[in-house]
């Protein structure tokens, strides 16, 4: 007899919008990660439905004068962390001044013009999963802490997050579940998901939590192999409930990872 899993995740599309909104506030969470908050009346009716939905922001030079000026500008993906009302708050890893997204979110004065694309659909979690296994660098937090949200207090598992190195201060703090346990690994001067992938290849068939498991991990692309071999492999996971996904790749710009 088959029994139905304890969660699916039904697709869901969603009206795709653009979005015009200024950058209101900023706030550092570590050093190296900061919360921004955009606001704009084109937020209002803004709705994320996936905890690991994305949409892509764009960054003008200036004020542009139309819609097709802003959408020109050059954009990339993000994670909706929370929103309300008229605004909508986004985490940015700050990787150094590389790049377009990163350095705008650590400096852009605020009153910065930026435009919002998206969601274009999300995976809308139903059910209750037996356990979650979690685990990212500093650019899958958002989607990890929206996870988080989705838990109940009596919710187990384990989450595994690779920071820059063992300074308290850089270890953002996630706020789970007891039956949660929260690790941190330190990429010290390691390639970027190397820790991780560590961490990843430590964990055997025993350590597989009992149920069906909700299965996360997003990094840097290195990520992808030893992500998948431990949740499909090892594990022995449904896929229908993991995800592995690389958000970024070492050297290059504006990298469009698959969906
Ligand atoms: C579905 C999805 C959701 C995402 N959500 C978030 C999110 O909520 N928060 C977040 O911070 N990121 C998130 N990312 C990752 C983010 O889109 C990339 O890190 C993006 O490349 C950053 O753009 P940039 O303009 O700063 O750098 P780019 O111009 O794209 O790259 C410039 C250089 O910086 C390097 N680089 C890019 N990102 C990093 C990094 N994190 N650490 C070190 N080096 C880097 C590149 O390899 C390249 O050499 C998400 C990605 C995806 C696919």
């Amino acid at each position: 007899m088959t029994t139905s899993p304890a969660f699916t995740f039904e697709r869901q599309g969603i009206e795709m919008r653009f979005r015009r909104a200024a950058l209101a506030e900023r706030v550092w969470l570590t050093p190296s990660y900061v919360r921004v908050r955009l606001r704009g009346d084109e937020l209002r009716g803004f709705t994320s439905l996936g905890d690991d939905d994305h949409i892509r922001i764009f960054f003008p030079d200036g004020d542009p004068e139309s819609v097709e000026e802003l959408r020109a500008a050059p954009n990339r993906e993000y994670t909706p962390f929370a929103w309300g009302d008229d605004w909508l708050e986004l985490e940015f890893a700050v990787h150094g001044d590389d790049g377009v997204a990163a350095p705008w979110a650590a400096t852009a004065p605020l009153g910065s013009v930026a435009g919002v694309g998206g969601p274009r659909g999300s995976k809308v979690l139903v059910g209750r999963p037996d356990a979650w296994f979690l685990a990212g660098d500093e650019t899958a937090l958002p989607a990890i802490r929206r996870y988080v949200r989705a838990m109940d207090d009596a919710a187990v598992g384990r989450i595994v997050i690779e920071v820059a190195d063992a300074d308290a201060d850089h270890e953002p703090a996630i706020d789970a579940p007891a039956g949660v346990a929260v690790e941190h690994v330190h990429r010290g001067g390691g390639a970027p998901a190397s820790a991780l992938t560590a961490r990843l290849e430590s964990l055997g068939t025993p350590d597989r939590p009992a149920g069906d498991v909700l299965g996360f991990i997003a990094a840097e692309q290195a990520i992808v192999r030893p992500g998948r071999a431990l949740l499909l492999d090892r594990w022995n996971l449904d896929a229908a409930g993991v995800t592995v996904k690389g958000y970024w790749k070492r050297g290059e710009t504006e990298y469009h990872a698959p969906h």
